[in-house]
């Protein structure tokens, strides 16, 4: 799957927020956007006011990134959603939350969702004592995500797990660090999905 491979800061500074890409380095003073508050480029420090579309733009882009989707992946995700009852925005949202990447890093296992991402690719993870390696695979409520029996070992997930109270697990998720084992308790609803997102924006968009 083709994903971005530049310097992931820069994606921070260009939506003038912290998208917590890089573990524990986003809450160090090292973080890019805390020590240069402007967006990359030589025209950063001087871009003008958005436009309506430009908004738009950004607001997807904000959410591709945050969650590391390509375009044509996210607009699918946003045609689901669209398809399903109740407010296209949520629906999307809850679609992309339950990513077992996703859950991977909410529940600790990971310090970011990058690294998530290619532990679930290297079999290090089991949902409901099958081993699961798609990144995309979607939970649902009363799902069980463990470490495999054989990766419990890996420094990366033991270290990311001592820094998980320090991050928060979202109330939908239910972590047993002792045990590696998680537990989707519920479906995420809009007010637990904590993102910096105006997501009417994206569906604004999309929608045209
Ligand atoms: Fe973004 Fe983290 Fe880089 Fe800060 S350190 S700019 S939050 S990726």
């Amino acid at each position: 799957m083709a994903r971005y491979k530049e310097a992931v800061c820069r994606l921070c500074r260009r939506e003038g927020i912290k998208l917590f890409l890089k573990g524990n380095r986003c809450f160090s003073e090292k973080c890019g956007v805390s020590r240069r508050s402007y967006a990359p480029g030589q025209h950063g420090q001087s871009r003008s006011k958005l436009s309506a579309y430009g908004m738009q733009l950004r607001e997807k882009q904000k959410g591709r990134r945050i969650y590391g989707i390509m375009e044509r992946q996210f607009r699918n995700y946003f045609r689901i959603a669209d398809k399903k009852k109740g407010i296209t925005g949520e629906n999307l949202l809850q679609s992309l939350e339950r990513r077992l990447d996703n859950v991977v890093y909410k529940l600790g296992f990971a310090p970011a969702m990058r690294l998530a991402r290619q532990l679930v690719r290297h079999n290090h993870f089991n949902v409901n004592n099958h081993r699961v390696n798609i990144p995309s695979y979607i939970v649902k409520k009363g799902d069980v995500i463990e470490v495999r029996e054989g990766s419990r070992n890996l420094q990366v997930i033991k270290d990311s797990l001592k820094d998980v109270d320090k991050r928060g697990v979202p109330a939908w998720l239910q972590i047993d660090s002792s045990s590696m084992k998680g537990i989707v308790q519920n479906l995420p609803t809009r007010d637990e999905i904590n993102l910096p997102l105006k997501e009417e924006l994206i569906v604004e968009l999309y929608s045209k």
